[in-house]
């Protein structure tokens, strides 16, 4: 799949429900309202969709949410599209989590050909974690990383930086996590759906962390990429890789190859546009492909230059309607 901007579209992200254990207060507001279960796809259509883009060439597949490891029967789904692995028509299958449910799922998931995984953790204090994702216990994901670890999966790091929240507490947590044989990535805040507080409070550049960095490590550039917008540096001192996200700061959307489908089958072409496709239809009106390969097309055929994000004032609403939950980051 090629856009219109010359770009191959190889990677794609899927969010298997909007739902979640947790309420972070950069993702959710406290009361959310979810989907009706029966606009769901089942597992089934899930597979026969993702099938269908690995049809198309897509060679990564990320399965995300809402939280992924909280849908009701999920491994059924990993297990049935390790086939495409199998076959080598997948490089690779692997998702992003909040850790909580690992302790549960990480030898499965090691079984059905995952091989690594993004863990998101914002802090490693107990109690500002608990008021981060109001819901979440930071004991559990560290249960559930060293299960993770032990079953074989190679891990990375996902922290939100945020503004006077874990904004002294960088230094420490890649420290840990080089410590411990992970990498860290950090994201900057993007303007995605109403939460319960003001954007601006927790916007916290990356340009000017790297900078409080480099006052007391050595960060070299390197060409590392994992197939996503990371730029990485290797980290002299702790021998570790740390990478940035940052859609503010510095756009990466000229390099931009994945498109995101929720877990009602919309397909979305920018994670910062609203402009989407529906693939339900095409996907539920005919038992062959050609209905959906062409909805696929056509959508692909529209996937937009790049987004602009801009973090507003209190009041104004944000770039894009919808949640980071719905289209999975
Ligand atoms: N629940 C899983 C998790 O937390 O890893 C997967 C879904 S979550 C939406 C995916 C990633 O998006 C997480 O790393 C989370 O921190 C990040 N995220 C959520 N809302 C965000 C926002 N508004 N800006 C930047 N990152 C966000
Ligand atoms: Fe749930 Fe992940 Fe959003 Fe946190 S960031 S509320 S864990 S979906």
């Amino acid at each position: 799949m090629i856009d219109p901007f010359g770009r191959t579209v190889d990677y794609l992200r899927v969010s298997v429900t909007d739902r979640c254990d947790f309420r972070c207060v950069y993702c959710m507001a406290e009361n959310m309202t979810f989907l009706p279960k029966k606009d769901l796809l089942t597992l089934e259509e899930l597979d026969r969709l993702c099938s269908g883009f690995i049809d198309k060439g897509v060679k990564k597949l990320r399965l995300t949410g809402g939280e992924p490891l909280v849908r009701k029967n999920i491994m059924e789904l990993v297990r049935s599209l390790s086939r495409h692995l199998d076959s080598g028509a997948l490089e690779e299958l692997t998702l992003t989590t909040n850790g909580s449910q690992l302790s549960r799922f990480s030898s499965e998931l090691i079984d059905c050909g995952v091989k690594r995984i993004n863990v998101s953790i914002d802090t490693l204090d107990h109690d500002k974690f608990a008021k981060i994702t109001r819901w979440g216990h930071l004991s559990k994901v560290m249960e559930g990383l060293e299960a993770a670890r032990n079953a074989g999966l190679a891990i990375k790091i996902n922290a939100v930086a945020l503004k006077e929240v874990n904004e002294f507490e960088i230094e420490e947590m890649m420290r840990w996590a080089h410590g411990e044989g992970f990498d860290l990535t950090l994201i900057e805040t993007m303007p995605l759906g109403e939460i319960d507080e003001d954007r601006t409070d927790q916007y916290l550049p990356l340009s000017l962390v790297k900078k409080r960095l480099e006052e007391n490590f050595t960060l070299t550039d390197i060409p590392y990429k994992t197939g996503g917008p990371a730029r990485y540096v290797e980290v002299e001192q702790t021998g570790g890789r740390l990478g940035f996200i940052t859609p503010l700061t510095h756009n990466f959307c000229e390099s931009c190859n994945r498109v995101r489908i929720t877990c009602t089958g919309t397909l979305y072409m920018c994670l910062g546009q609203d402009d989407a496709a529906d693939l339900r239809q095409p996907l539920r009106n005919s038992e062959g492909n050609d209905l959906l390969y062409k909805a696929i097309d056509e959508a692909i055929g529209r996937k937009p230059k790049g987004h602009d994000f801009i973090i507003e004032r209190q009041g104004q609403a944000p770039s894009v309607g919808r949640h980071m939950s719905m289209t999975g980051g």
